[in-house]
């Protein structure tokens, strides 16, 4: 097969990785970065354009868009889709989970437990925002966050209304959301290919830390998943459309509550804290759907 890998960049760890896996099958591996694509729309005849020539006799698309160019990434998806080519991740799936808050819609709808969530549209009337997830300590995230920068925890309630008093100033965009204490600075990183969970682990923020992000400091060991924190991540997928996902969730009281779903999650910690190799599993995943 003829596989491309839609990536801005060909150094990182996971797109070096499905490249090696594919080319491990067999297959011929191409990375084509998303940002330098050009669409051609005309009656019945879609293309892309990329570096002077024409993208063609593609099998199928992974796409490793990032958060920062969600908006042409997902064009550029959805051109291979309408050249009916299969896409490891369906554009809307991607725009959907892209959007922190109409994803969290979408998981309550279904039945997932969440961290209460508060949003509104600047309000004035804090107090009563606080009161609503239960008053502090709470969390208040950027909507627009990643990697745990713009995920800010007030300790009393004096705190968490001047924060939102200042972030509403900044016309910054949050959501206000219950603190779950007892995760104690950890969270679940929960690694599902096409309906199977193929690697968990937990995630620990560094000393004195709250958030967990690798990218923050924190470490990550492989972990046993409970019934019911595995369906939770099976749901979680399976309710955003999502073939490949990184459910995030935190282990609380009442059971293990979701926190986002990546739909570009790295391979690296997850591959390095299991051991195992996902990256073949991804291929495999495209391989049973184009065949
Ligand atoms: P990002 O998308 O920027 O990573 P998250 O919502 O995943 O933002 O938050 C970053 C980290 O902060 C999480 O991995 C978790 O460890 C911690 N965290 C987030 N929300 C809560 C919460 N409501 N209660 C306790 N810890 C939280
Ligand atoms: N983009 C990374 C992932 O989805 C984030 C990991 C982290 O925040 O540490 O795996």
């Amino acid at each position: 097969m003829k596989l491309v890998i839609l990536s801005a960049n060909p150094n990182l760890y996971s797109t070096k990785r499905l490249v090696e896996a594919g080319e491990k099958k067999g297959h011929e591996m191409m990375i084509v970065d998303h940002t330098k694509c050009d669409l051609v729309i005309e009656k019945k005849k879609p293309g892309i354009i990329y570096r002077g020539t024409e993208i063609k006799d593609i099998d199928g698309v992974i796409p490793r868009i990032g958060a920062s160019v969600t908006f042409f990434g997902t064009a550029v998806v959805r051109q291979f889709e309408m050249m009916k080519i299969f896409s490891a991740t369906e554009s809307q799936a991607l725009v959907r989970s892209r959007d922190k808050l109409r994803s969290l819609q979408i998981l309550s709808r279904a039945g997932l437990d969440l961290p209460k969530t508060v949003f509104s549209n600047y309000s004035k009337d804090v107090g009563s925002v606080v009161a609503k997830v239960g008053g502090a300590p709470l969390v208040i995230k950027l909507l627009e966050g990643t990697q745990g920068i713009g995920v800010v925890l007030a300790d009393n309630k004096n705190a968490a209304e001047s924060m939102l008093e200042a972030f509403n100033g900044l016309q910054a965009r949050v959501i206000v959301q219950e603190f779950i204490k007892e995760a104690g600075g950890a969270d679940l990183r929960v690694f599902v290919v096409d309906g199977v969970v193929v690697g968990a682990m937990k995630r620990q923020g560094k000393e004195g830390e709250f958030r967990s992000n690798l990218h923050r400091g924190g470490s990550a060991n492989i972990i046993k998943l409970t019934d019911e924190e595995e369906n939770a991540a099976l749901k979680a997928a399976r309710v955003l459309g999502l073939g490949i996902a990184g459910v995030d969730m935190l282990q609380s009281e009442r059971g293990p509550l979701i926190l986002e779903v990546n739909s570009s999650p790295g391979l690296e910690g997850i591959e390095a804290a299991t051991g195992k190799d996902i990256a073949s599993q991804i291929i495999k995943y495209v391989e049973r759907n184009v065949e």
